[in-house]
């Protein structure tokens, strides 16, 4: 990891820059792909799947058989374990229900909303280096909530032919209807497009490497909505000299092995937490199994010393990281004035794991900065809130006069005469039922 002590503020820009990669290559290979599948449908995204994932399927549909079958494989350890995520995750999204209640503007004017679930949605797990079936209960469980009628599941599958029976169990836990075997920019262009087997959805969810956060940003264009650019994963942990190293050590290497391109980045305000930090790092990398990644990950990673911790909320808030983790005396007043971060992890006890599994919070998340503008999946992302007004003759009369002069100004004749010729009508109109 790069150490940078007290660098100028000029500086920050370069140094909070994200590992990047040929953007302009990778849109027009997603593109090739998504234009392939769109006019090929199950024979293109059958072809990719072999050059990709390198396997030869004849059906890419999971079968009743495979799930049955991967029930079986999955340790009662681990589906208690999936239980107590499960009871969590629905806890904390079930109480992000709400519709907005009925209420009267002004006299006779009744406005209200309500909160509808989309009716298909997409939800792709990511499979390429490690079965993230997590994933499948933070997109899966809040489809079930808001109770969206088509749930499809696309992620990758293995050199045999296979889905993690984990994965699969997972999607059953959460309600899934269907799960295709189909990973990368094929499994995005499948669910936008639709095709003979995968059925077309309104909105994609989910996390993935570049090219499957490149296919979503370019299937939104035009075909289908999407949750949020969610990308390669990364932490940012902020520290004083009261953090324990091996804490931070595990948890900036926690992010390391999702993939080589991730991101860790450690702000201290003491100097003295570099070594001791450092050395914790390569201690526990060598006991890591997936070391290689976490490795090259590493190489992408920073430890900036800075002097206050003004200054390094002023840098996270510039940063925008997908999570962040305050292990400081006060992390409360610290984490006050954080305004751009995709989730919040505060004090020694409360890891990122714990967000990423069982907490109950969702662990899809804005990457690449994109927390300044986005949030998380939550709730809302699988409803659309819809608004519903019913107004009485007399509402009508109170709203006229706004409603006629600001049309008239905008030109908008039609506009204003929809109010005009109800004005004129003598026959007393319905009255609210
Ligand atoms: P993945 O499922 O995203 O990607 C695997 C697919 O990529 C393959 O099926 C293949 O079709 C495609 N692919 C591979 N090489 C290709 C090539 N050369 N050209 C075109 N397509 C190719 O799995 P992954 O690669 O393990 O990546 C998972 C990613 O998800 C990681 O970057 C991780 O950090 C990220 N992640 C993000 C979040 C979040 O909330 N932001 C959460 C979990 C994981």
């Amino acid at each position: 990891m790069q150490v940078i002590k007290y660098p100028s503020r000029e500086d920050w820009a370069t140094i909070l820059a994200r590992p990047t990669f040929d953007s302009t290559s990778l849109f027009d290979t997603v593109q090739k792909v998504l234009d392939d599948v769109r006019s090929h449908g199950d024979n293109a995204v059958k072809k990719y799947t072999e050059q990709f994932d390198k396997v030869t399927l004849d059906n890419i549909e999971v079968s009743k058989e495979e799930i049955a079958e991967a029930e079986k494989l999955v340790s009662t350890d681990l589906k208690q374990a999936i239980e107590m995520a499960r009871r969590n995750i629905w806890k904390f999204h079930s109480e992000q229900q709400h519709d907005l209640p009925e209420i009267q503007t002004s006299p006779g004017v009744y406005c209200w909303q309500k909160a509808i679930a989309i009716q298909k949605v997409g939800l792709y797990v990511p499979g390429g280096t490690a079965p993230l079936f997590s994933t499948v209960l933070m997109l899966g469980i809040p489809a079930q909530i808001a109770e969206c009628n088509e749930v499809v599941l696309c992620t990758p599958p293995n050199k045999e032919g296979k889905i993690h029976p984990a994965v699969l169990y997972a999607a059953k836990v959460a309600g899934v209807h269907r799960i295709f075997k189909i990973g990368g920019t094929q499994a995005i262009a499948a669910m936008a497009y639709g095709t003979e087997s995968v059925p077309k959805v309104y909105k994609i969810f989910g996390p993935g490497n570049q090219y499957v956060t490149a296919a979503k940003q370019l299937v939104s264009l035009k075909d289908v909505a999407i949750d949020m650019p969610a990308g390669p994963s990364e932490v940012e942990v902020i520290i004083d000299e009261t953090a324990n190293p091996a804490f931070v050590a595990a948890d900036l290497l926690s992010q390391a092995e999702h993939g080589v391109d991730s991101q860790s980045i450690l702000i201290t305000v003491s100097e003295r937490q570099v070594e001791p930090v450092l050395e914790q790092i390569e201690l526990q990398l060598e006991q890591l199994p997936r070391k290689e990644f976490a490795r090259k990950a590493l190489e992408n990673s920073k430890i900036i010393v800075l002097k206050t911790l003004e200054e390094a909320v002023e840098m996270t808030n510039e940063y925008a990281p997908e999570h962040l983790i305050i292990s400081t005396r006060y992390y409360m007043g610290v984490a006050a004035n954080i305004i751009n971060a995709g989730s919040v992890f505060l004090g020694n006890y409360t890891p990122e794991s714990a967000g990423d599994y069982a907490s109950g919070t969702n662990h899809t998340l804005p990457t690449n900065g994109y927390a300044k503008a986005y949030n998380g999946v939550n709730l809302d992302s699988y409803v659309r809130k819809v608004t519903f007004q019913q107004i009485t003759q007399e509402g009508l009369t109170n709203l006229s006069n706004a409603i006629i002069l600001m049309a008239e100004n905008e030109e908008l004749m039609a506009h204003s005469n929809a109010v005009k010729v109800r004005l004129n009508e003598e026959k007393p109109v319905e009255e609210r039922y």
